[in-house]
């Protein structure tokens, strides 16, 4: 199964991003659920709503990622706990083209 994490852009640059990938690498916290199952982590971006044509350019990714066969797109705490009160409009983007938003990684 093809997995994505998000992350919100406001983060990047500060952020290690070692949190999500330790818990993907261990199959441990929400990504426990992948233990009996053989997955690829494919991608891993920034969110960037909130950001200049931000919504355009997520929607440009969900589409790359649907058509690279992506199922489960992980939201890393710091895009669940979305400061500008976008969460249901990023779960959109992806849930409208039936890729699964789980929101948590670690
Ligand atoms: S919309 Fe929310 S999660 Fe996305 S970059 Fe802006 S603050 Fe971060």
């Amino acid at each position: 199964m093809k997995i994505a994490i998000a992350m919100c852009g406001k983060t990047a640059g500060r952020c290690s991003t070692m949190g999500c990938f330790r818990a993907y690498n261990n199959k441990d916290k929400y990504f426990s659920v992948y233990k009996d199952i053989d997955t690829e982590l494919l991608a891993f971006f920034n969110c960037n709503m909130c950001f200049e044509n931000g919504e355009e350019k997520l929607k440009k990714i969900a589409n790359k990622l649907k058509d690279n066969k992506v199922e489960k797109l992980h939201l890393g705490v710091c895009a669940v706990k979305c400061k500008e009160d976008n969460l249901e409009e990023i779960k959109k983007v992806f849930t409208d083209l039936a890729i699964d938003v789980i929101e948590g990684t670690h």
